[in-house]
């Protein structure tokens, strides 16, 4: 236990002599304990916390390692309230708690904490320098507060800068611990806590008093939310800069860009900008990486994260979309590998030929068949043109590898919800007309299924994987392969459907070109009464080209041995589902039907025939 200033000097100092010093007074190397009772009724009291004399020359021990987190002013330059410290001081327990180096002291003050990691044995200057340093880099703490000669608080006195409120200097924490600095260098590198030299200095540029911002942070804010990448650009005024490779961009776009001069925000803490903050609570720091984080204290808030984060939570854009957004804002762009350059112009030049008259020209069955997919396929080239970010994300033929998911697609589109299976279908037939490639999971490298995954926050979401081939002759000619294929089945834009696919082809190719849906089951799910009606419809229509419900119901009757009106109600249970999955259209017949499919009796029925034929 310390219970005094004698036994605290003591425990720091142990046989040298302690040196304290009032605000404005001299120097003193004795300790007349009711003499800086009596300065300290109007001066705070000081004393240096290494030994040997009062400037940095002169120190020849260094008794601790200690740094000062100091929770800073307001705007006004005004001291915050002291809930707000508290707050402040709480976080700093808790990161204090889980360093792996156990400080021996940490002294309450008005607006923070001293810590000191108290040593045993001797050290260089430089060796504890560089261990100084490092703490002080990884609590983020004052960095001024750190040459060998630097005074600090005297603990048992008051904190009286505010001489109406003084505070009680007091040791809240005591562990009587000593380290030696190469015992403390050890486990921070262990800890992977240690960091070079640059980042040092780096933070201890960044420590600079920020620049008042120019705009506030209502502003600010405002012009993030509406996405006002014009305005932010006068403001920022950046200068334009093209990155060699991803990692470089990111490094700058997290660590140099000034997030508290992107959100308007001023000061060590200020109120927060995504919850209705009535007091200062959240503030601006460096990671050991470098990255500059926001972060809110308040426990209904809790809001962290870097600029990307920052711009999700304000814009609602996702990622990709955040860091485009960025981009643009600060004019920061990526030069193209050899790689992405190729497949850029590969899928511009697809896109050119979607939107030419060049298929059809050259493919009028494909372009038939796909017209009113193009949109769609245009789409789904700017995903992956916008995916061409890493070569490593590409498949064995070099082509990008790149997501969506149905949900996403049809918002695209501007279809609602209700219209998912719609595009599921086309991106199935795309996918089966070999326009456009579905990749299983296990063709994807693990990173990137990795970071889809972080992408797409929307977890409601399933998400798919593609990639696209170069629309050359082979491609197309093979495309023409499958058009032909499709027609021949007699396959409709309509009625296209994976039981349709899986019974005329085979379930391997319907699992090939179905994507991933949620709720879908990957079980048959149509009916096997549907299959038989099929069955009996098919007959007729090899027989005779058409069939007529009557028909339908009395084979149906004598096949499965049921009553007219159970075979009545199982057609038109079964009807639409298989108008739908075979192509096939029911018509209403007049003279000319009649006459034309050679339908005998009275009367008009309704037929079904296959939808190709009902054009003619
Ligand atoms: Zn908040």
């Amino acid at each position: 236990m310390i219970t005094d200033i004698s036994e605290f000097l003591n425990y720091i100092h142990g046989e040298q002599p302690s040196i304290i010093k009032s605000y404005d007074g001299a120097y003193m190397t004795i300790i007349p304990e009711d003499e800086i009772a009596i300065a300290n009724q109007s001066k705070d009291i000081y004393f240096i916390v290494n030994s040997g004399g009062v400037n940095d020359d002169s120190i020849s021990r260094f008794n601790a390692l200690f740094i000062d987190l100091d929770c800073g002013r307001d705007e006004q330059d005004n001291y915050y309230p002291l809930d707000i410290t508290k707050v402040y001081k709480g976080a700093m327990m808790m990161k204090l708690e889980s360093f792996p180096v156990q400080p021996t002291l940490i002294i309450e003050t008005r607006n923070g904490l001293h810590v000191y990691w108290c040593l045993s044995g001797d050290c260089t200057r430089a060796e504890w320098q560089l261990a100084e340093d490092n703490i002080i880099h990884h609590f983020q703490a004052d960095p001024k507060v750190s040459n060998p000669s630097r005074l600090l608080r005297l603990p048992f006195t008051q904190w009286m800068k505010d001489k109406d409120n003084p505070f009680d200097v007091s040791i809240v924490k005591f562990n009587d611990v000593n380290y030696t600095v190469a015992e403390i260098t050890e486990t921070l590198i262990q800890w992977g806590l240690w960091v070079s030299v640059d980042a040092i200095k780096k933070y201890i540029i960044l420590s600079r008093p920020p620049k008042p911002p120019l705009v506030n942070a209502t502003e600010m804010v405002e012009l993030i939310r509406v996405k006002d990448i014009a305005g932010l650009r006068a403001i920022l005024a950046a200068e334009p800069i093209v990155f060699p490779c991803q990692d470089d961009f990111y490094k700058y776009l997290t660590t140099e860009i000034d997030l508290a001069e992107y959100l308007g925000v001023y000061g060590k803490t200020f109120n927060c900008i995504f919850h209705d903050d009535e007091h200062p609570s959240a503030g601006i720091t460096t990671l050991d990486s470098g990255q500059l984080f926001y972060k809110c204290f308040a426990s209904s808030c809790d809001f962290r994260g870097n600029i990307i984060r920052c711009t999700e939570r304000l814009t609602g854009l996702n990622r990709p979309q955040a860091i485009k957004f960025l981009k643009e804002i600060y004019g920061l762009s990526i030069q193209d590998t050899p790689w992405q350059q190729q497949q850029r112009e590969l899928l511009l030049e697809n896109k050119r030929i979607l939107r030419s008259t060049e298929l059809d020209d050259s493919y009028p069955e494909i372009y038939k068949l796909i017209k009113a997919y193009i949109p769609m396929l245009c789409i789904l080239h700017d995903t992956a043109i916008d995916g061409c970010r890493d070569e490593t994300y590409s498949t064995n033929e070099n082509e990008v590898i790149f997501f969506n998911s149905l949900r996403h697609l049809t918002k695209q589109l501007g279809l609602s919800v209700d219209s998912n299976h719609r595009v599921c279908d086309r991106v199935a037939t795309l996918v089966f007309l070999r326009l456009l490639c579905k990749l299983p999971e296990n063709a994807v490298p693990e990173k990137y299924l990795a970071r889809a995954r972080l992408e797409k926050k929307d977890n409601q979401s399933i998400i798919n994987f593609f990639s696209i081939p170069s629309y050359s002759d082979r491609t197309l000619m093979d495309s023409l392969e499958r058009t032909l294929l499709y027609r021949e089945s007699h396959m409709t834009q309509r009625g296209f459907s994976r039981e349709l696919l899986a019974r005329s082809f085979g379930e391997d190719i319907a699992t090939e070109c179905y994507p991933y849906r949620k709720g879908y089951h990957n079980t048959k799910t149509s009916n096997d009464r549907t299959i038989e009606i099929h069955q009996i419809v098919s007959n007729l229509l090899k027989k005779q080209g058409y069939a007529t419900e009557g028909e339908i119901v009395n084979i149906l009757c004598q096949e499965c041995k049921i009553s007219l009106t159970q075979a009545q109600t199982q057609l038109k249970k079964s009807l639409q589902e298989m108008l739908d999955s075979y192509g096939l259209v029911r018509i209403r017949t007049n003279k000319d039907i009649k006459s034309h499919f050679n339908i005998p009796g009275n009367g008009y029925p309704s037929i079904i025939i296959y939808e190709a034929q009902s054009a003619a």
